[in-house]
């Protein structure tokens, strides 16, 4: 039996994860996280019957506790029940399914602890790729891709080691506002925003796929998961999702994975690296297959991904300014308090009025976040 901690469990990335669980039958999941969903959470409790699960806020956690004494289960709740999880020592894999970068810390100590990480929360290496990192390798632990387009490049490098890679191609679908221009997005409404043409996910992720701050963010996840320099990341625009990433050898050897958009796979792969194992569902139908087109990102109407550049390369606290702006963008859209095209304005007014750490430490990548917040709540 396999074992392992699971942050957000009532996600959609965490409950991808549980079915793949239960499908597989041989991971036993003995600690897991959520926040305020408790419902959901009792129910994943039952099923699964982790001996440690933690919540948020402290009066979810009474709730749950009352609702599960008939179960052996320890509730502890916030930050220091998220690092609980993250270091309970049965488990051999970490998967940080949690969205934001309260993932930073739990992820921190997991390392710290010996864990392998099968990372989603795409946030904590953005922010925090410069400790992570290198910190993994002190530890040998792995850091194991689950975002579909760093799972295809991850199995993409398999068998490539002392080959250097040229280019790495980073698809993306375009989002549901592919092809339009920014007199056609003043408009636009939360719904319209929501409606992802290819993959189902959560609110955030849904919306930064539609400004491809999403992108501008794997952008940024690609470079330290690979150690690429930036100028050797190309992000293609690939509207049929078929080929979730690619990557392009000294040689000109392009090597690609393909497959249906079913985030359970880069899940699935990452559970039981190097293994492959049977996964229900359909496949690619290659006689249906007739059209795979590829296009340049637009981005001087999605600006999101050209700041993200921008951001990058700037380094140090930048990536953070520009995750934690995008994320209370995104916030005051879905609340209808801005509009569409302030969410990237947002980012770059943050980007401009930040103060400059060239090497942060958590606290101060808590910090800048903490200081984007307030500059917004001033502005917005
Ligand atoms: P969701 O919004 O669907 O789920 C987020 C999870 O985090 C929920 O379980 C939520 O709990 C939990 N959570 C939120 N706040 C807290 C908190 N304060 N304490 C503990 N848990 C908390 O997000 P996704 O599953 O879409 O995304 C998760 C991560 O994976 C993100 O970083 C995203 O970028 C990345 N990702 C997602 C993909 C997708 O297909 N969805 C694809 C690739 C990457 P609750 O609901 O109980 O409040």
């Amino acid at each position: 039996m396999k074992k392992i901690a699971l942050l957000g469990s009532t996600g959609s990335i965490g409950t991808q994860t549980l079915e793949v669980v239960r499908e597989q039958g041989d991971i036993q999941v003995v600690a897991m996280a959520a926040g305020k969903n408790i419902r959901l959470l009792e129910q994943q409790v039952r099923e699964f019957q982790p001996k440690l699960v933690s919540v948020w806020e402290e009066k979810d956690a009474s709730a749950l506790r009352e609702s599960l004494r008939d179960m052996e289960v320890q509730v502890v709740y916030g930050m220091e029940g998220l690092l609980e999880v993250a270091v309970v020592p049965e488990a051999e894999i970490l998967v940080t399914a949690i969205v934001g970068m309260l993932g930073i810390r739990p992820t921190i100590a997991a390392i710290e602890a010996g864990k392998n990480i099968a990372l989603a929360n795409k946030e904590t290496l953005v922010t925090a790729g410069h400790l992570i990192m290198p910190l993994a390798a002190e530890k040998g632990v792995s850091i194991l891709p689950v975002d579909s387009e760093h799972s295809a490049i991850f199995q993409s490098l398999n068998g490539e080691k002392n080959n250097r890679i040229h280019k790495i191609l980073l698809t993306a679908s375009g989002g549901p506002f592919r092809g339009k221009k920014r007199e056609e997005l003043i408009n636009v409404q939360v719904e319209d925003a929501l409606k992802h043409p290819n993959w189902s996910m959560g609110r955030k992720i849904t919306i930064d796929s539609a400004t491809l701050v999403n992108k501008g963010l794997e952008v940024m996840e690609a470079k330290w998961l690979f150690n690429v320099e930036l100028e050797q990341i190309q992000v293609v625009v690939h509207p049929q999702s078929v080929i979730h990433s690619m990557v392009e050898y000294e040689d000109g050897a392009v090597i690609a994975q393909l497959g249906t958009p079913d985030m359970r796979l880069p899940i699935q792969y990452a559970l039981y690296y190097p293994n492959r194992r049977n996964l229900s569902g359909e496949k690619l139908d290659f006689y249906q297959l007739s059209n795979l087109t590829f296009e340049e990102p637009d981005i001087e109407t999605f600006t999101g991904l050209k700041l993200a550049f921008q951001a990058m390369k700037q380094g140090g606290n930048i990536p953070t300014v520009y995750n934690a702006a995008n994320e209370r963008a995104v916030a005051l859209f879905l609340n209808r308090k801005i509009s569409f095209l302030e969410i990237p304005e947002i980012i770059n007014a943050c980007m401009e009025n930040s103060k400059y750490v060239k090497h942060p430490n958590v606290e101060e990548i808590l910090a800048t976040e903490a200081e984007t917040y307030a500059f917004i709540e001033s502005r917005w």
